[in-house]
């Protein structure tokens, strides 16, 4: 029988690769077998070095995802380039600290439009191509959106944060009911605590960094490669009746 976790011939355009979680999904993701297509703002460099010494092709496309308008070229300039798209990955995302009682609207619109408004037409412009293309009629995409504990839980001092990733969880749900049938699997993964620029300065403060080793059953943050294994799987034929969910990657922070 074929591997089911192999992602031999597939396309995936993943959104802020250069670096953190992105990066390591797009490396985890073409040592699956896929090329990949990263856009982002910065020069995602490092990966396409990790990406073709695993013997996978790499586009880079220069986007910036604080508004809608680059969305339908960068799946054009994808499928340009590689002939088809199979896999979305939504993992560019901001966030932005600050007490509620004063929090601005630039920061809530930048994190909302950011995390949640260009995800969503992203992700309607990758739904029109891959149906657009077809194939078999009980996989044409996946989609894969980073959401957050947040998605879960409420934070503290982060409240566009925690509304975009909860509604994440929501549009993730939503979008599985309305293309299920399609052969489109949408799902997240909800990543804990990971050691990358987004949580730099938690790990800088001496409290938070303590009480939140202190929660985390496996007692460490979590290192950008492990959240390879789960992406993979989502972006796999395993997870073809797999619908909806946000699956959490962390530690076991949310069963405690
Ligand atoms: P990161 O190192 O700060 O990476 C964020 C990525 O998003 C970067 O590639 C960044 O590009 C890109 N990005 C941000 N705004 C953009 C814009 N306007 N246009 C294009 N790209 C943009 O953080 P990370 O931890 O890897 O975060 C990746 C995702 O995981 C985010 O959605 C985050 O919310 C989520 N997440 C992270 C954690 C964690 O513990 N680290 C936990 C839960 C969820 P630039 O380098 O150009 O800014």
């Amino acid at each position: 029988m074929a591997n089911p976790f192999s992602l031999e011939g597939k396309v995936v355009l993943v959104t802020g690769a250069n670096t953190g979680l992105g990066q390591a999904v797009a490396v985890a993701l073409a040592e699956a077998g896929a090329d990949i297509a990263a856009a982002g703002r910065s020069a995602p460099t490092e990966t396409q070095g990790l990406v073709e010494a695993a013997g996978r092709r790499f586009l880079s496309i220069k986007a910036d995802f604080g508004s809608i308008e680059p969305v339908q070229r960068v799946v054009d300039e994808t499928v340009a380039a590689f002939g088809k798209v199979d896999i979305l990955v939504n993992n560019a995302g901001i966030i932005r600290r600050a007490d509620s009682i004063e929090f601005s609207e630039a920061d809530w619109d930048a994190v909302m439009d950011t995390n949640l408004k260009v995800v969503f037409f992203l992700t309607q412009a990758f739904a029109k191509q891959v149906i657009k293309q077809g194939g078999d009629p009980a996989s044409i995409g996946k989609i894969i959106n980073i959401a957050s504990l947040l998605s879960f839980q409420g934070g503290i001092r982060v409240p566009s944060y925690t509304a975009s990733k909860s509604g994440l969880a929501g549009l993730t749900k939503i979008l599985a009911n309305e293309w299920a049938s399609k052969g489109i699997n949408v799902n997240a993964i909800a990543p804990g605590y990971f050691d990358t620029n987004n949580t730099e300065a938690l790990r800088n403060d001496a409290d938070r960094n303590a009480s939140i080793l202190a929660r985390i059953p496996a007692g460490r943050w979590g290192q950008p490669g492990d959240l390879g294994g789960a992406a993979v799987f989502l972006a796999s034929r395993a997870a073809d009746y797999v619908q909806g969910i946000t699956l959490p990657v962390d530690g076991g922070w949310l069963a405690r």
